[in-house]
């Protein structure tokens, strides 16, 4: 059997020296806000390349926390618009809704999944504050057009990196092109812990600054309250784990790209379209969606092989029962994905053989 993600093959490739930091963290008797936050949060803002990064409880939390800063710096209020793009997860419309902002849906273009830059502009109003782009899958949306946009505007730029750690611009990693950037850590994410955890990266001082508070009750001194916070810390456990699986991530996503490149060369199939990828770096898949318009009858059949699909994601954000007010709204393109991608196993432990089974099923399929 071919498993969509081998977590546990994950873990066990760095178990010696995770077993060690949570051996270190569980003997210092220091659970939260120590030297291992400390630790991690420099070297992931050293990896992102940014000034600041605070560690928080989740990547939605991260995101919430980016928008929550805004508005307690003046710059934003409530009923202001982001545009973000309609296919995207939930958490990151969640975030907007949260902080009592209005989401400004934009369609993606249908082959890079990514939101159609050509759509933003005749969105933006008075009442536009933040474009938050998705790096949806693992492959970069950022554009140098988009940048100009938002400057041109004067909208805060912010990214959902949830999908994308590691991911390259020209030269420059994704989480450090915006204003502000959100990072999950959940397990199945390229950088995963062993249960929640996510991150902020900024150069922005006052909204780093803004967002520890938020994170941490809203308490800028001990027993002292600036802001309705709330309780979104990263663990000591966790980020003593992240640090050691921070080291192997730029290994991990080469393995990650070997196994794709196999899978563009090798799946031939005329009902399957597969990813377009322009520019190696600016993708580090963390999900390999395929479309096909038999999707339901594929994911069986690849199933009947022994081989593990998901779906990211059966409902459009629009059509859940959460968001009533949108369920009416057409959005065809976010639609046709939503009704046709199927995510192909890939992970860095899958073996050449796991590969082959793949792609020998998915060409055979009818
Ligand atoms: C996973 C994810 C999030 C939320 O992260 P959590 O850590 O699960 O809260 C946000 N946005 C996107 C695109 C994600 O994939």
């Amino acid at each position: 059997m071919v498993k969509y993600l081998d977590l546990q093959g994950i873990t066990a490739k760095y178990a010696d020296e995770i077993h060690q930091a949570v051996a270190r963290v569980t003997d210092s008797g220091w659970y939260l806000q120590g030297e291992e936050n400390k630790r991690f949060e420099q070297h992931y803002a050293e990896y992102i390349g940014t000034r600041h990064c605070i560690g928080v409880a989740n990547g939605l939390d991260a995101l919430i926390w980016i928008l929550r800063a805004y508005i307690e710096m003046g710059f934003m209020h409530p009923g202001d618009e982001v545009l973000v793009p309609a296919n995207t997860y939930i958490a990151s419309i969640l975030a907007i809704t949260e902080n009592g902002l209005k989401p400004v849906l934009i369609e993606p273009r249908l082959l890079s999944y990514q939101i159609d830059e050509d759509l933003i502009e005749q969105h933006i109003t008075e009442r536009s504050k933040a474009l938050m782009i998705v790096h949806l899958y693992g492959q970069c949306a950022f554009s140098d057009k988009i940048k100009a946009l938002c400057l041109r505007y004067g909208l805060k730029l912010i990214e959902d990196n949830a999908q994308a750690h590691g991911c390259v611009y020209r030269g420059r990693k994704t989480g450090s092109l915006g204003d502000a950037a959100g990072h999950s850590f959940y397990p199945g994410k390229n950088l995963g812990a062993f249960g929640d955890g996510g991150a902020v990266t900024t150069d922005d001082e006052e909204l780093a600054t803004i967002v520890r508070t938020l994170a941490n009750y809203g308490s800028e001194k001990k027993y002292v309250f600036r802001y309705t916070g709330r309780n979104s810390r990263l663990d000591e456990i966790q980020a003593a784990v992240l640090d050691v699986k921070l080291r192997y991530l730029d290994q991990d996503i080469e393995l990650r790209k070997q196994v794709a490149a196999r899978y563009l060369q090798e799946i031939r199939h005329s009902e399957i379209q597969l990813p377009v990828v322009t520019d190696r770096d600016q993708h580090v898949y963390h999900i390999f969606p395929i479309r096909c318009k038999r999707r339901e009858a594929l994911q069986l059949f690849l199933e009947s092989r022994g081989i593990q699909t998901l779906i990211h994601y059966p409902i459009p954000p629009h059509k859940q029962a959460c968001y009533p007010e949108w369920n009416n709204l057409s959005l065809p393109v976010t639609e046709q994905i939503h009704r046709e991608e199927l995510s192909l196993p890939l992970s860095p432990v899958m073996t050449s053989e796991e590969i082959d089974e793949v792609i020998a099923a998915v060409n055979s399929f009818k």
